[in-house]
């Protein structure tokens, strides 16, 4: 018997660690990982990670742009980042005189340094549990709506308590579908400047054949610097300003990676969803990917004829192309995962379990007997809307004219209204003149009629003809259903396709302003579609408040049921740490990826002749000539490697950290293969794609000459 229970024991410590790569751990509870760390190879302590009073790696990581990740990575600011994050800020930059996007761009000092208006990063202060506070104010009788209000009205009072005679923010955040709430305190800085932008050939080396895929060669960073105040508080950009002191940054590791070593990733990770029933699962593979990856099909093409049609539409689109490519391609690897993974028939076989769990007690039963049976029926419900859905926002408002004309509707419903003053008015017309601005600096007309006529085929091919809009309908009858025509006739009309006619119409915006906008062809269809969404749709908001209620509930149970085991909540855009081990993976029968990739790579994919594979001569030649400094270990650059670790969007640019803290390269990936780590991890096949921190500044010093930033660096040569 004792010999059954320790093999049992055995068993489920090997289980446990089998699966403990899987995980976005919130750092204010990391001591409940830390012994699972250390038996990893990680030599930190809890407090090293996080630290709400003294100085911990959390002082190095920074939210960058809002929807990335970044590591402060000298004693003056300097944060490193994608080139990826930065890319919309060096676009901003970038004319086509000085096409930094394309060339590159190094600062030979700091007056050099670029700002770059609208960019932020943002340090967390600290995090605190407040899950007692809210849920103790809570009454088991409220409705929703009632809950709802009462957490938005403590959220408010401990949000204003937190922030009190500060300068900081703080949000408090819902976690495991609003069974737990956690409070951050956050510090935002507004003047941050470019630095360091690589050429693109290095920067998205490999493009879009590359992306999400191992082996890989990019050189994936860019990097800016933080301004202060002088008192090194976060002030609007000035001139007076000064590279910011920060609590803390990163030692640079100069002595890299080798397999098993331990690594862990601290950022900030957009979305996951991994304790979703199967009826979600199949939602999401057999019908919202499908579709949207249909529709982006289509969008991806006609953007790409237009790309190769001149350098000005190039600039304009190329960063559009990126940002639907992404998220395209993630899409159809997240399908073959999660069917080479037998997704739903994992999920199937532990909804057995948890039928059976919840029939072993009445209490059990009463609390959560109905709520695996409500969620299916709730999503059956939510399918179809969440077609229309797609169709709509990604086929009809893909067409870039509609959307732009439907951004007028609010100022024309606020003109129409009696009691309007005049001051409302204008302040709306002003941000409509700033929108027309951004909206045809990043415009080709060409581009969009083509969108109009093909995407509005597969918007009506794929509503039933009764859900059709009647001004569509309409306007499909007259033209006997050629959108080439109907766009012809909406181009040629519209004020929306010319920026001289948007302006002037806003220069004299008057009483009959409104009227005229209406009967405008590109508003009217754009308002008819989206009326006929909401029409559609009436009853999704209230789907979606039972489906949150179900979730909080299948969440709780699913924790009592397996009370033994560490839950990490899925990611919502909060800090969070993700650990596990240097790792290659086997992808399918005879494939074995190793965990890293060297310079060598790039000249033969350079010699495939694929233009995504272009690389300088200069660079080439370098690596050829093995000019690779201190960078290298014999003569061997490494580029990129692959950790073990759960990271999701979002986590582009973090920092990926030895076991004894120092910074060894910076994630900005995850292969194909893995890809449906936001539904499913899988151990095995799951990895996130780092490059090496020594590639960066070997690109930074040697390819940008500008290795004088290095001084400002601490770097070490310890060995892990
Ligand atoms: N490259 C990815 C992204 O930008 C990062 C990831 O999802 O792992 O979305």
């Amino acid at each position: 018997m004792k010999k059954l229970i320790v093999f049992v024991f055995t068993f489920l410590i090997i289980q446990l660690h089998a699966r403990a790569d899987e995980g976005m751990w919130i750092p204010l509870l990391i001591g409940k990982n830390i012994a699972d760390m250390q038996a990893k190879g990680c030599r930190l302590s809890a407090e090293d990670i996080y630290n709400a009073n003294q100085s911990s790696l959390k002082d190095a990581v920074v939210q960058f742009g809002g929807g990335c990740t970044g590591e402060v990575i000298s004693s003056q600011g300097l944060v490193l980042t994608n080139h990826h994050c930065g890319y919309g800020a060096i676009q901003r930059l970038s004319t086509l005189e000085k096409d930094y996007l394309t060339n590159g761009y190094a600062a030979m000092n700091k007056t050099e340094e670029l700002p770059s208006p609208g960019l932020t990063v943002t340090f967390v202060v600290r995090i605190e549990d407040v899950t007692k506070r809210i849920l103790d104010s809570l009454a088991s009788e409220m409705t929703e709506v009632q809950r709802n209000k009462k957490i938005a009205d403590i959220s408010s009072t401990i949000e204003k308590e937190a922030v009190k005679e500060t300068h900081y923010d703080a949000k408090v955040r819902s976690f495991f579908y609003g069974n737990e709430f956690y409070l951050f305190v956050t510090e935002t800085f507004k003047d941050i400047r470019l630095v360091v932008a690589p050429p693109s050939a290095i920067g998205n080396f490999g493009g879009e054949t590359d992306n999400w895929i191992w082996p890989r060669h990019t050189g994936d960073f860019s990097l800016f610097r933080i301004y202060a105040g002088k008192d090194n508080k976060p002030a609007d950009y000035s001139a007076d300003n000064v590279p910011y002191t920060p609590k803390k940054y990163f030692t640079i590791s100069m002595t890299g990676v080798k397999e098993d070593d331990f690594a862990m990733v601290y950022g900030f990770p957009g979305r996951t969803t991994e304790y979703i029933p199967a009826s979600a699962v199949d939602m999401i593979m057999n019908s919202t990917d499908p579709n949207r990856v249909a529709i982006r099909d289509l969008r991806l093409k006609i953007m790409d004829e237009g790309i190769h049609m001149s350098d000005t539409v190039r600039l304009k689109y190329l960063p559009k192309y990126k940002g639907i490519a992404n998220a395209y391609k993630k899409w159809q690897g997240e399908i073959l995962g999660l069917k080479s993974f037998d997704a739903l028939e994992k999920k199937k076989t532990f909804e057995t379990e948890f039928t059976k769990w919840t029939q072993q007690s009445g209490d059990r039963l009463k609390k959560y007997g109905n709520t695996l049976h409500q969620l299916d029926s709730l999503f059956a419900l939510a399918r179809p809307l969440s077609r229309i859905s797609d169709y709509t926002n990604e086929a009809a408002f893909g067409v870039e004219i509609l959307g732009f004309a439907n951004s007028f509707s609010e100022l024309i419903a606020l003109a129409k209204k009696d009691s309007v003053k005049q001051n409302e008015i204008d302040l709306m017309v002003g941000n409509a003149k700033k929108r027309a601005e951004g909206f045809f600096k990043d415009y080709d007309e060409r581009v969009d009629r083509e969108m109009f006529a093909e995407l509005l085929v597969i918007y009506r091919d794929s509503m039933k003809s009764e859900h059709l809009p009647q001004y569509f309908k309409t306007m499909n009858q007259k033209f006997k259903g050629d959108m080439f025509r109907f766009s012809e006739y909406v181009f040629s009309k519209s004020v929306f396709a010319s920026k001289e006619k948007v302006l002037a119409l806003l220069g004299s915006f008057g009483k009959s302003s409104p009227k005229k906008l209406e009967k405008d062809p590109a508003y009217a269809l754009a308002s008819a579609i989206s009326e006929n969404y909401d029409a559609l749709t009436l009853r999704l908001p209230e789907i979606n408040s039972a489906i949150a209620i179900q979730m909080r509930n299948y969440m709780a149970a699913q924790r009592e049921m397996q009370a033994q085991k560490n839950f990490y909540p899925d990611a919502n855009l909060t800090l969070r740490i993700a650990f596990g081990k240097v790792k290659g993976y086997r992808p399918n029968d005879g494939m074995n990826y190793i965990y890293r990739t060297t310079t060598d790579g790039i000249g033969e994919k350079f010699r495939t002749g694929n233009e995504e594979f272009y690389m300088p001569e200069k660079v080439l030649s370098m690596i050829d000539k093995k000019n690779f400094g201190t960078y290298a270990v014999n003569d061997t650059l490494q580029v990129c490697f692959l950790t073990t670790s759960h990271t999701t969007g979002g986590n582009s640019g973090s920092p990926v950290i030895n076991a004894g803290g120092e910074l060894i390269g910076t994630n900005f990936d995850r292969v194909w293969e893995g890809t449906m780590s936001d539904v499913m991890f899988s151990p095995d096949r799951c990895r996130n794609i780092a490059v090496d921190i020594r590639y960066t500044l070997w690109v930074i010093d040697r390819v940008e000459g500008a290795g004088y930033l290095l001084n400002e660096m601490k770097l070490s040569s310890l060995k892990m």
